[in-house]
């Protein structure tokens, strides 16, 4: 459950300070300023704004049409043109990143707007299910008011669809597809869905009869688009390869990083071969405790062999929930233990079965409350395999295998995603929690990984903290692998022509993956672009950044140190922590 409030105030106290420097001045001057810039991006994005829990425009819907799109650019120059009064010298570390995150968020959607241009090509992108579903499950206010901001919603829907419709010029057909199928899945919504909330609501009966009559409408539009983009004569489809200049650009203006798209190519070759090479190292060091006969002279066959054998070492689908608890408190004491980051006692993560929306997802995933609801828990939700047959559990839980099953925890609950989120929280940005980067974010969570298994973390509590063990290592070379080889996939596709047959080769035989997930894969990649590099990006810039720090600092470098300090400034780019960091 969510409570949301509408103050933003909170975020922007500042003590009063009587005889204040210029400096002071400009970061107070600044503060104001994200204030407004927030407030007035609601009013233009007010979806948004619904779904990171700010309600004043819940019942509003955007046409997309191009008086919008006038509207989203005299938003994003009128800003770029406010950012610029700022002297960027002035304003207080908090603020250079806060400057630096709103100054891309402008360029971003500008170039999407004037560039990348997805309102013609992307149908999928039009889709109203999900704003309604969340209005309807969500129960951040009683739920006669949620319905009567839903009804005036509805009454956009039929110029929503219509706009769209005027937009697209030559869709993808992947994404054409996508958008058939997520439009139809969402029909249930302003069906059933809606029926069930009329039950529970004490509208009035013409208010109740007015609220059907519109989403007789609405689903009638919906339905209509459907068939539209059925009948698309679709001769010469735009191709879902954006090609390499666009990918360059999107690739910097989405992940920020410090390299280009190109250099992180390069670099993920470079891993995946080093990776490999490793991995065939713990492959023949391990062979004669497992296997009886000569180790196959084909590198990737024989890690293949022992990947698999090692894999079946997993916990029962019964005991999944419990073994993923159990970690929790051994992965905190041993971070104290080897004194790797402060660990705030105060802000334990809570452990919860995953709530039934959620559920057929299983695996693991954290729940952080919104930048509108502090007070909200954190929670770590965890899957439960009930129901799953026999042999869809049995692969599940061989991929999520003791060791892989660590790696998980680690990556994210402690110490990836959710130290990284208490600790952001220490100083709260809106800025930061709105338009937190990426790569940055992913970066953490992929390098603890790493970080916790150069210490010496193992599934096997009597080699914990000596070293890790050739196999929790192979394990865990493999999972790197998986990001490693996402970056260079997402690279090939869009910005060179990988054939799918080249990607499942590329997936399958040298990455190790299940052909169903490669398949899932592949259809990844077809429908999004440069998301699925982040990981890889964060990783090694903060690999990077570990290392030129060592050299800076010598003997005085400190790798507890050099954790809290790179989490203090938040979910910023890494070449901006890094500038702050090497100061
Ligand atoms: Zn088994
Ligand atoms: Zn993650």
């Amino acid at each position: 459950m969510r409570y949301c409030t509408l103050l933003l105030i909170s975020f922007f106290c500042m003590p009063y300070i009587s005889h204040s420097s210029p400096a002071d001045e400009a970061n107070k001057k600044f503060d104001g300023y994200k204030a407004r810039f927030v407030t007035a991006m609601w009013e233009v994005y007010p979806a948004w704004a619904s779904s990171v829990g700010y309600h004043l425009y819940d019942d509003k819907l955007v046409i997309p049409d191009a008086a919008a799109r006038e509207k989203e650019i005299r938003f994003c120059t009128q800003h770029a043109d406010s950012l610029s009064q700022f002297d960027l010298s002035q304003l207080n570390d908090a603020n250079k990143t806060d400057y630096h995150l709103i100054r891309y968020q402008l360029k971003y959607t500008m170039w999407g707007i004037k560039v990348l241009r997805t309102y013609e090509w992307d149908p999928s992108g039009y889709n109203v299910s999900g704003m309604f579903a969340e209005m309807l499950a969500n129960d951040y206010a009683p739920i006669n008011e949620r319905l009567k901001n839903l009804n005036k919603k509805l009454a956009f829907v039929p110029a929503y669809y219509a706009a769209a419709k005027e937009n697209l010029k030559n869709p993808t057909n992947e994404h054409t597809d996508l958008a058939i199928q997520q439009n139809k899945g969402g029909l249930g919504v302003l069906g059933d869905d809606l029926e069930q909330a009329l039950g529970k609501c004490t509208l009035p009966a013409a208010e109740q009869k007015e609220i059907r009559e519109r989403a007789k409408y609405a689903v009638a539009a919906i339905e209509d688009y459907i068939k539209w983009l059925g009948k698309l004569e679709h001769k010469t489809p735009r191709s879902f390869r954006l090609g390499k200049e666009l990918y360059a650009q999107k690739f910097e203006l989405e992940l920020q990083s410090g390299y280009d798209a190109a250099s992180i190519y390069q670099k993920a070759l470079l891993r995946k071969a080093e990776l490999h090479d490793k991995m065939y190292e713990s492959t023949r060091r391990l062979w004669s405790k497992y296997f009886g006969e000569a180790i196959p002279a084909d590198k990737l066959q024989a890690i293949k062999k022992m990947i698999d054998k090692l894999s079946e070492n997993h916990v029962s689908a019964d005991s999944f929930q419990t073994a993923i608890e159990q970690q929790i408190p051994e992965l905190t004491e041993f971070i104290k233990k080897k004194n790797l980051l402060y660990i705030d006692p105060s802000k334990p993560l809570v452990v919860r079965k995953e709530p039934a929306y959620m559920a057929g997802v299983a695996g693991a995933s954290i729940s952080s409350p919104g930048p509108y609801d502090k007070n909200g828990n954190t929670y770590y939700n965890v899957g439960s395999l009930e129901g799953w047959g026999k042999d869809k559990a049995e692969s599940y839980l061989r991929e999520y295998n003791k060791y892989i099953l660590q790696i998980l925890n680690i990556h994210e609950a402690i110490p990836g995603h959710y130290t990284q989120l208490v600790y952001a929280n220490q100083s709260p940005s809106i800025i930061k929690a709105i338009l937190g980067n990426n790569a940055m974010i992913e970066g953490w969570a992929v390098y603890t990984e790493l970080m916790m298994l150069e210490n010496g973390y193992d599934v096997d509590p009597k080699v914990r903290g000596v070293a890790a063990s050739a196999e929790m290592w192979l394990m865990y070379y493999k999972w790197n692998l998986r990001s490693t080889c996402n970056t260079i996939l997402d690279y090939s596709v869009h910005a060179g022509n990988m054939s799918k047959e080249e990607a499942m080769n590329l997936l399958v035989k040298e990455a190790f993956q299940q052909q169903a997930e490669a398949e899932g894969k592949w259809k990844r990649v077809t429908l999004t672009q440069v998301q699925l590099c982040c990981y890889f990006t964060g990783f090694t810039e903060i690999c990077n950044l570990r290392e030129e720090m060592k050299v800076k600092q010598g003997k005085a470098f400190d790798l507890k140190k050099f954790h809290e300090q790179f989490l203090s400034y938040g979910s910023a780019p890494v070449k901006y922590i890094k500038e702050l960091m090497m100061k």
